[in-house]
């Protein structure tokens, strides 16, 4: 079985600045305003349609597929990928500030598992948008309905701060508001509570770690491999293959149901399934 990826931080900083290629172009920090104001509409108003009665979507993990997670020092754990041999695969989405209303629909009609990193300063359109993105049709249209949408269309919206910083640059106690702030707008805006933290460019520190875990988070997602424009997947490993466990990250960019069709299709022609992260989560006990 594949060791699970805690990583120590000497691994973490190269994993970071592999990583950071892929995010950095299009996620600027210095674009985003620190401090902004959040929303003050309503978190009852739901635009969207009520949620499928048939379960959660995806797959889920059979009885011994996973370990339970290892942890150090009672912090969350940091994960990179899901520790399994079965061919799935993990989807999340960062950001928010593109709102491809056909995203929305394809993921509810065809029951695709998704987790999204909502992070304020996209989401209600402040800031600079994503310069990778060009003059993007649906930049902060739908604000935090989109998310409702989302959430009602059984997505799991999860924290990526207020303003999108470098944490590693940043005190505990600036962490801590970025994460506990983020928190507090997601479960203002959509009545949940986030359990997941992804570190903007993948960058964190320990501190970050026991911000996190004041801030009510469960475990810190990383990922293994980035999704381009075109639904091309950019891989962190030499092979460039998909491997079991992998955890893809996309961005909410213009044409992104589009871009997601073809990947999705990528994917189950490579002969993987499409994995639900909260139930591999919670078999690997990290709300423990
Ligand atoms: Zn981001």
């Amino acid at each position: 079985m594949r060791a699970l990826k805690i990583l120590p931080r000497p691994a973490a900083v190269a994993c970071v600045l592999a990583l950071v290629s892929a995010c950095a172009p299009a996620e600027t920090p210095s674009a985003h305003r620190p401090g902004a104001a959040s929303s003050a509409s309503s978190p009852s108003t739901s635009t969207g349609p009520k949620p499928t009665p048939q379960g959660p979507p995806g797959e889920q993990p059979r009885a011994g597929e996973v370990r339970p997670v290892e942890r150090a020092g009672g912090l969350p754990p940091v994960i990179s990928s899901i520790p399994t041999r079965r061919k799935v695969v993990f989807l999340t989405i960062d950001d928010g500030w593109e709102q491809d209303p056909g995203f929305v629909e394809q993921v509810r009609d065809r029951r695709i598992p998704i987790t999204a990193f909502a992070m304020r300063d996209a989401v209600e359109a402040k800031g600079t948008p994503d310069p990778a993105g060009g003059p993007g049709k649906y930049v902060g249209a739908g604000k935090w309905g989109y998310f409702r949408q989302l959430r009602n269309a059984g997505v799991a919206i999860e924290n990526h701060t207020l303003t999108h910083p470098n944490l590693r640059l940043l005190s505990q106690d600036a962490q801590r508001r970025e994460i506990c702030g983020s928190s507090q707008v997601i479960r203002k805006e959509l009545g949940t509570r986030p359990a997941l933290f992804r570190p903007p460019f993948g960058n964190y520190n320990t501190d970050t770690l026991r911000a996190a875990k004041s801030c009510g988070i469960d475990a810190v997602l990383l990922w293994t491999a980035t999704v381009q424009p075109g639904g091309k997947i950019a891989y962190q490993v030499p092979d460039k293959r998909l491997r079991p466990g992998d955890i893809l990250l996309l961005h909410f960019r213009p044409n992104l149901a589009r871009d997601f069709r073809v990947l999705v299709d990528k994917i189950e022609r490579r002969g993987f399934e499409l994995g639900n992260l909260q139930a591999y989560l919670a078999a690997m006990a990290v709300d423990r």
